[in-house]
């Protein structure tokens, strides 16, 4: 036994299957994870010594890749200011005004802890906003795990959403209406039966959750024009390409207008952070303010703060990373797609940016029922045989490869060889 399967067999005497977020615990590839020890640029290394091409950057946050030395630097510094006050701090308002510029929406935002907090408090802000309570998501789109969105797909638009996981009452779900992604007619469904419940749309405007997923054209074109015409919130579940397809994310990238953003991993640069904002009319609605009570102990923490701003401060100066990074990750999925094509594959890569997913099926990908296709036990043999090789890819059929500014051509080069031995 290595190191690794050691220690995750030790940890599974005292955390629910080894892990902190399960799907860490490597089960849908019926695998062991390495055990990570520590890393740099786009190198992991786990506590066996043996080193590993990074394509998960912990699901997001490391744009720059690893270890940036002016992110570490800044945590430093912060930390020897003392950790944290549950006070009003200057840094904090530098990170909001700076947020605010490079978000083309966001008019205020408030810090909380994680993306799972951002969406739960953007919905509530909504709800208080409107006077309304039912909100429609998306089937396959994930927004964290707070109760009332996790929520299996409904059949059809005249029943309410039904609890997807263990320990969710019905009450909390009823609320919650779904519709299949790029489905906009299953959208405009829901609003003319019920166009006056419903307080708010949200979505990933890429989903990332369902293995990568690109919104069709017209589709959040589509969502604003519905949002307007009924009087509710569209929200932009940004966790993901906040900061990921450009500086000012998804938004900007399509050139649609969410009322509501909320946004996750690279904001924090790795620390635990997470945030909610957009129109003024609406955030004003948010405590001490308004009526919509949401708070946090921890919230603004000055050491996340220091990373957070650091990270968003290089990525607001050097708009030509984002060209650089793209460009790179254009050529790198289109050798994918080059090398599936000459083994006489047939699987499907979407991709956008520096995201992108291969999904083992020959079925164009646009929603979660077209993802579900995919033969996820030829997904395992492959990741499996990827993170075997020192490539280290996600554990998951439905989860994105996310590509940093850190990741070198001649790993870049390496990765595509052995995607080539494997596939
Ligand atoms: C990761 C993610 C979340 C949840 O964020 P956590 O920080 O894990 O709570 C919410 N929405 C999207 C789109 C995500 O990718």
């Amino acid at each position: 036994m290595d190191k690794s399967e050691q220690i995750f067999s030790e940890g599974k005497k005292y955390i629910p299957g080894g892990v902190n977020s399960p799907v860490r615990a490597f089960a849908s590839i019926e695998s062991t994870p390495p055990v990570i020890k520590k890393a740099d640029k786009a190198v992991l290394w786990d506590e066996d010594g043996n080193s590993y091409i990074d394509f998960v950057g912990s699901w997001g946050p490391m744009i720059l890749g690893h270890n940036h030395p002016l992110v570490y630097k800044s945590v430093v510094e912060a930390a020897g200011c003392g950790l944290s006050f549950g006070a009003a701090t200057k840094i904090e308002v530098d990170m909001a005004k700076l947020i605010c510029e490079m978000v083309p929406s966001i008019e205020m935002v408030r810090m909380v802890n994680s993306g799972t907090e951002a969406v739960m408090s953007a919905v509530r802000v909504a709800r208080g906003y409107t006077h309304r309570n039912k909100i429609i998501k998306f089937d396959g789109c994930y927004h964290g795990h707070s109760d009332g969105l996790l929520v299996a797909a409904g059949s059809g638009v005249m029943t309410a959403g039904v609890p997807d996981c263990a320990g969710v009452p019905e009450n909390v779900t009823k609320d919650t209406l779904t519709a299949s992604y790029n489905r906009l007619e299953e959208v405009e469904a829901h609003f003319k039966r019920r166009g006056e419940e419903i307080a708010a749309v949200v979505v990933e405007p890429v989903a990332a959750n369902m293995g990568v997923i690109l919104p069709e054209p017209g589709f959040l074109e589509g969502l604003r024009k519905l949002c307007n015409a009924y009087g509710a919130v569209l929200i932009f579940d940004e966790v993901i390409t906040g900061f990921r397809l450009g500086p000012g994310g998804a938004q900007e990238y399509f050139h649609v207008t969410p009322d509501l953003t909320t946004l996750g991993k690279i904001i924090g640069a790795g620390m635990p952070v997470g945030a909610y904002g957009g129109k003024r009319e609406i955030m004003e609605m948010a405590a001490p303010l308004g009526p919509v009570y949401q708070a946090g102990t921890l919230s603004g923490n000055p050491v996340a703060m220091a990373a957070g701003i650091t990270l968003l401060r290089i990525l607001k100066e050097h708009p030509e990373y984002y060209k650089k990074l793209n460009e790179t990750s254009d050529a790198f999925f289109g050798k994918i797609k080059e090398i599936i094509k000459n083994k006489g594959k047939n699987y499907r890569v979407n991709h956008i940016a520096s995201l992108g997913s291969i999904f083992f099926t020959g079925e164009r990908v646009l929603d979660y029922v077209t993802a579900k296709t995919a033969d996820t036990q030829a997904f395992g043999r492959y990741a499996r045989a990827m993170i075997k090789k020192g490539i280290y890819v996600a554990p998951s059929q439905f989860e994105a490869m996310f590509l940093s500014m850190a990741h070198t051509k001649e790993q870049l080069e390496e990765t595509l060889k052995k995607i080539e031995e494997i596939i």
